[in-house]
């Protein structure tokens, strides 16, 4: 390859051009800088030196003898409401919101942090409707997801429908939440008083499944079983049995997991029609795949009730052994003390599973630890509930329960 020496002449003039480029730019920083009140460097050294009171302080005497600084306003305003001071954060924006003269974008941007000082000041009407405004600016996306939470909170399922539909014309993101919202309308519809919506609720939930289908849910998913749970309730109350019974075992089929949830309703549906021991055989049969301790405590029982002692301690005998857990055994002590108190009267003294032994007693000392594991869990946020949900009432996330009790999962 030919060189040419000539060339070299550049070498030294594309030094020369940077070091003016660099004078030229501090000499306009330094100038800058020179126009900075001290006040503004006061602020960044308590900021700095994590005094975030003092360069609040500070900072506000900036923005008092510079009001055109809209940078420092917005940051003022974030850091009052990182603090929780949500009144001054509130105020901030508000008055950049008042100037006539802010570019459109940054009142935009001026209308979005007012609407999460809202949010997070609890005041949900005004956050809603400082949201709504956003719907058409850069911010819609932010603006919609934070919409959704406020209906979601406020229980205006309707309207969190709405905000994922216009969510979705926009971005492409699976709202797999979206068949609860349906699932939510479906029960509101069977609470209405005195009649319930039927025809509503059953809408609702062929809505439920559609959601489910587009946003490609899995069978399994527990969106799903909630579904299948409540058309199995509205089947009973239209005295509908076979269609309950499709309802419930279509659950045991596609989310085996759940069988605890609903084992108690399917073994009263066989049990009303007559035909209790196949109940029992289907859910006996199921647990010896899908033990879990909701279903142990209905087979349990229902052995008890239906066939004799012995059998039913066998099987409690063979899923303790299999499956150690105290909580079982609290179950097993528990169903033995009121079928002795059915069976014999109030006097509990008189034992039936093991003679000699106090099971009153027993069970008292076990059931004072079990209190604790007999609990379903957030593997969110870690809240734990009695009874089973859909939604966590701590963190406010969907289908963070497992249907199993703490004891199951530790
Ligand atoms: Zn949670």
């Amino acid at each position: 390859m030919d060189f040419e020496a000539w060339w070299l002449i550049f070498v030294p003039l594309l030094f020369g051009l940077g070091w003016l480029a660099a004078r030229f730019d501090i000499k306009q920083m330094l100038s800058e800088t020179r126009n900075l009140p001290d006040s503004y460097f006061k602020g960044l050294n308590f900021l700095l030196n994590e005094e975030p009171d003092r360069a609040i302080d500070a900072f506000v005497e900036v923005a008092k003898l510079d009001s055109e600084t809209t940078e420092l306003h917005f940051a003022l305003g974030s850091l009052f409401r990182r603090r929780g001071e949500m009144e001054r954060a509130i105020r901030v924006h508000q008055s950049l919101l008042f100037r006539s003269d802010l570019p459109l974008a940054q009142r935009d941007h001026a209308q979005h942090e007012l609407a999460q000082d809202y949010l997070k000041a609890g005041m949900l009407d005004r956050a809603e409707e400082a949201f709504a405004v956003l719907k058409q600016t850069a911010f819609a996306l932010p603006a919609l997801r934070a919409l959704i939470r406020i209906y979601e909170s406020e229980h205006d399922w309707g309207r969190a429908i709405d905000a994922v539909d216009s969510l979705r014309t926009l971005v492409d993101e699976p709202v797999p939440q979206l068949v609860h919202y349906y699932c939510e309308q479906a029960q509101a519809a069977l609470a209405i008083k005195p009649t319930a919506d039927v025809h509503a609720a059953q809408q609702a939930l062929t809505q439920a499944v559609r959601a489910a289908e587009a946003a490609q849910v899995a069978p399994d998913s527990p969106s799903l079983v909630r579904v299948a749970m409540i058309r199995a309730g509205i089947a009973g109350s239209l005295q509908d049995g076979m269609a309950k019974r499709k309802h419930l075992e279509s659950i045991l089929k596609q989310s085996p997991e759940f069988a605890g949830l609903i084992a108690q309703d399917l073994l009263a549906h066989y049990t009303e029609s007559g035909d209790a021991a196949t109940g029992l055989n289907l859910l006996h049969a199921h647990y010896q795949q899908y033990p879990s301790l909701d279903l142990f405590n209905v087979v349990f029982r229902a052995m008890r009730a239906q066939q004799n002692a012995s059998s039913a301690w066998a099987f409690a005998r063979a899923s303790l052994q299999s499956h150690p857990s105290l909580l079982g055994l609290d179950r097993f002590l528990e169903a033995e003390l009121a079928q002795a108190e059915q069976e014999r009267g109030a006097d509990t003294t008189v034992q039936v599973a093991v003679p000699g032994a106090d099971l009153l007693l027993l069970r008292s000392l076990i059931n004072r630890h079990t209190q604790r594991l007999d609990r379903y869990v957030c593997r969110s946020c870690g809240f734990q509930a009695r009874r089973y949900y859909w939604q966590c009432p701590g963190c406010n996330a969907w289908e963070t329960y497992k249907p199993r009790r703490l004891e199951e999962i530790e």
